[in-house]
């Protein structure tokens, strides 16, 4: 059986190591996670040879494909829909399915490290794009209060308005605001601060969504979604503040590990240990 990664590029991506030591794992020796480097004008044979090749168990989309691939699948969860976004094609039947793991990874790596979210959650997310949308809306599902701020206000506010649409979130509306300034006092009584933006991401590693001349909540914990480098400069701001910082290899481990589910039906618990020691590794 074949699974694939459908983006462009792809070539740097380390879901190969993790998804194929999991399938070793399992025993599933006749299982392989391969890349599929796709421009946009191959995309709809790529979908075809998903949908018709009977060994093609499904594949997982990333940029700049997650939006696009919408329309060429048979259902899109109510997620995936809200988040904007689809990461994950599986299979069930004769029809292909879309799902968002990227939410639900993040809930999962955030209750691994021991962090409880809820309606006592006071949160701040800092960015607007693509995996911002998967993170409010995993923080908003728990009914936590969600101040978004973005280099980018208008797009902060196009986020909250499109995720107000869900049937699945509650009092979005209500438990959920746009912050123009990281000066704002509101942003101090944050408890958990979620860096959803590429600033920091290598190769750019000097650069950090927070202000030099803001001080990080020393009571905050922050979670920052980049993983490559392993430790951010904003996450070395925050720990120089006091504050405990986690960086996001945990949730790429644990989104793949739901996309694993959703292919082979084996529970993603079974698989996640084995897929954050070959990220690691990798
Ligand atoms: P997008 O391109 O969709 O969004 C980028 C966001 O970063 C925008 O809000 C943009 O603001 C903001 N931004 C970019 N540069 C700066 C800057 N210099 N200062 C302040 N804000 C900036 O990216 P994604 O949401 O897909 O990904 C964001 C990061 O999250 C990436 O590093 C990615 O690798 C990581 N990620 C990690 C995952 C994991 O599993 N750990 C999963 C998904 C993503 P503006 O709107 O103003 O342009």
């Amino acid at each position: 059986m074949i699974v694939g990664l459908i983006g462009h590029p792809v070539a740097h991506s380390k879901s190969p190591a993790m998804q194929n030591a999991a399938f070793a794992h399992v025993g599933l020796s006749d299982w392989r996670y391969v890349l599929w480097d796709t421009p946009l004008e191959a995309l709809p044979a790529r979908i075809r040879e998903v949908s018709e090749r009977a060994e093609v168990a499904g594949c997982n989309v990333t940029i700049p494909h997650k939006q696009s691939v919408m329309p060429y699948l048979n259902v899109v969860s109510e997620h995936a829909r809200a988040i904007g976004a689809v990461n994950t094609i599986f299979k069930r039947d004769r029809y292909l399915l879309g799902e968002n793991t990227d939410w639900t990874g993040f809930l999962a790596d955030l209750a691994f490290h021991g962090v409880p979210v809820g309606p006592e959650t006071q949160a701040l997310v800092l960015g607007a794009g693509g995996s911002a949308r998967a993170v409010v809306y995993a923080l908003a599902s728990q009914e936590a209060r969600v101040l978004v701020h973005n280099r980018t206000p208008a797009r902060a506010q196009a986020l909250l308005d499109d995720l107000a649409n869900s049937p699945y979130l509650h009092e979005i509306r209500e438990n959920c605001a746009v912050v123009t300034s990281l000066a704002d006092p509101a942003c101090q009584t944050a408890g958990l601060i979620v860096n959803c933006t590429s600033a920091g991401m290598w190769p750019a590693e000097d650069a950090s969504p927070w202000p030099d001349d803001v001080p990080f909540p020393a009571g905050a914990l922050l979670y920052d979604l980049i993983y490559k480098p392993p430790v951010t400069k904003l996450m070395r701001q925050a720990e120089a503040c006091g504050a405990r910082a986690i960086g996001g290899i945990g949730m790429l481990a644990e989104q793949g590990a739901a996309a694993f589910e959703k292919w082979t039906r084996i529970p993603a618990s079974h698989v996640s240990a084995i897929m954050r020691e070959a990220l690691a590794k990798a």
